[in-house]
């Protein structure tokens, strides 16, 4: 079981270690406080597509937590995305360990993600709007795109992939956030804090209601060029047939000799 040197096992074994978790600096870090009971890691199941509750299922090791889990969940499909992601917990752990590379909610007072949101809008395809939430050293923390069937005006669909990309950062435990669009109109209703009786009003006022939610929040506007992520995030609704959201250091696309490697670790 305890390949992994999580440092409660090294400690058990009469090595002298720091033996709290370094994330949360909480509890003991053992495999399972690492890679999944820990708040840093809960927060990142939950945000994940399986959208785990943690606290859901029983158990006090991993061997355990897991058996709870199976009672639920069968699909091989699920389980790949499970052990892609367990993967992308225990990368982001090494990030810290070893690189002193963390993304905490509350590192500083100035400290906020930047969200860009952009929408794609097809006659025969519906909408897709598309957003991505960077941290202050740019790198993608979160991100994401729905495809809704169903026709909108552009400056509707550009006010919808806001609303969503802010909900999916809330939700995600996320609330110090600078909103950028290239779509001035929207830019220019959220400065001012309320919005015409009018469709797109309607999705601005939710915009802003969600907002109240934020601790520290800013509308930026950009121009189109400036705005490339999401606009490709877009276009790319129009192949998934539902709501994706990717989250930093799971490597979806990672090859599944490395997932058998991770099992191997825990059987
Ligand atoms: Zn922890």
């Amino acid at each position: 079981m305890n390949v992994v040197a999580a440092r409660g096992s090294l400690a058990q074994r009469g090595m002298q270690l720091d033996t709290i978790c370094p994330l949360c600096g909480n509890s003991v870090e053992s495999i399972f406080h690492m890679l999944i009971s820990c708040e840093d890691a809960k927060r990142i199941w939950y945000l994940s597509p399986l959208r785990l509750l943690v606290d859901y299922y029983e158990g006090n090791s991993f061997r355990e937590w897991c058996c709870s889990v199976r009672k639920s969940h069968k699909d091989p499909s699920w389980w790949n995305l499970f052990w892609s992601i367990l993967w992308g917990v225990w990368l982001r752990r090494n990030a810290w360990v070893f690189e002193g590379r963390k993304r905490d909610v509350a590192a500083s007072s100035s400290w906020h993600d930047q969200i860009n949101t952009d929408a794609a809008v097809s006659s025969t395809l519906g909408v897709g709007p598309g957003g991505v939430m960077r941290d202050t050293e740019g790198d993608v923390v979160v991100s994401t795109c729905l495809r809704w069937s169903g026709k909108v005006e552009a400056d509707v669909a550009e006010a919808l992939a806001m609303r969503h990309a802010l909900a999916i950062t809330l939700d995600s435990g996320f609330n110090r956030v600078c909103l950028e669009t290239d779509c001035l109109k929207l830019h220019n209703h959220l400065v001012k804090g309320r919005a015409p009786p009018t469709e797109f009003g309607l999705v601005v006022n939710d915009i802003l209601h969600l907002t109240l939610r934020c601790q520290v929040c800013s509308f930026s506007f950009v121009k189109r060029a400036g705005n490339r992520v999401a606009h490709e995030l877009a276009k790319l609704s129009f192949s998934f047939d539902d709501l994706r959201v990717w989250m930093e250091e799971v490597p979806l696309g990672i090859s599944n000799f490395v997932m058998d490697d991770m099992k191997l670790l825990f059987d």
